[in-house]
């Protein structure tokens, strides 16, 4: 057996081993939390740089005036829009991503999303990117969450995680990363779903950014840093 390959089977091993410890802990999460595909799209272009109770804040001003739509987001005047989601910090640069996406969507694809989200999937992340306000993980998730095509989506959880059980490094990027869990798991855009969420779950309530709660993690027995602040402790 080749050493690429054995290396691939371990991190295969190790990864579902991860999924399934997560899995007993939290799941299943039944993500993503929305009642529609734009409002999911919505949701994930809000979510840029902020906590999800503040982008719920604006989803719900949203569907108080009707606003749920990638019409109402054309057809509602910027500064109001701005208004409504400004729970949401960046909220001009925000609305302009939101109107920009609506506006992508009349222009190329005659106002159906269904188009977009039926592309293939490289095509349809090519031409995510290329709207302004999208970037790697919005992309990504409009993709799995969207369109339900297997991409893994990586955010700060992700790395942070993964870079406490000692799979990466501090330089790591984002295509490394995802590079690393497509090439590891099986391409199942349920699976890509569920771990995705099942890392966030983790990431927001237990390996925080400081002063995570190791004792109570289901890692904890996986996890170079929390062996290694018991060695040193
Ligand atoms: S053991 Fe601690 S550092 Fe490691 S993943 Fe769990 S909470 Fe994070």
């Amino acid at each position: 057996m080749s050493g690429a390959k054995r290396a691939k089977e371990l991190n295969e091993t190790e990864l579902t081993k991860v999924f399934s410890l997560l899995y007993d802990r939290f799941g299943p999460c039944h993500w993503w939390p929305a009642e529609s595909v734009t409002e999911m799209i919505i949701g994930a272009i809000l979510a840029q740089n902020v906590s999800w109770k503040n982008v719920e804040t604006a989803l719900g001003h949203l569907k108080s005036r009707d606003l749920m739509s990638l019409e109402g987001i054309k057809r509602v005047p910027a500064e109001v829009l701005e208004e409504l989601i400004r729970s949401t910090r960046y909220y001009k640069t925000k609305a302009r991503k939101l109107k920009a996406f609506a506006e992508y969507v009349d222009t190329e694809h005659g106002g159906d999303l269904q188009a977009l989200l039926a592309l293939p999937l490289w095509q349809q992340r090519e031409e995510l990117l290329g709207i302004y306000g999208i970037g790697q993980e919005t992309a990504d998730s409009i993709i799995l969450y969207g369109s339900g095509q297997p991409i893994f989506v990586i955010d700060a959880y992700t790395k942070r995680i993964f870079q406490r059980l000692g799979y990466f490094d501090e330089k790591i990027e984002y295509q490394g990363m995802q590079q690393f869990f497509m090439e590891n798991l099986p391409q199942e855009a349920k699976l890509f779903n569920e771990y995705h969420a099942l890392l966030d779950s983790l990431g927001k309530s237990t390996c925080t950014k400081s002063n995570p709660d190791c004792s109570a993690c289901p890692l904890a027995e996986l996890c170079r840093y929390r062996n290694q602040a018991v060695m040193e402790g």
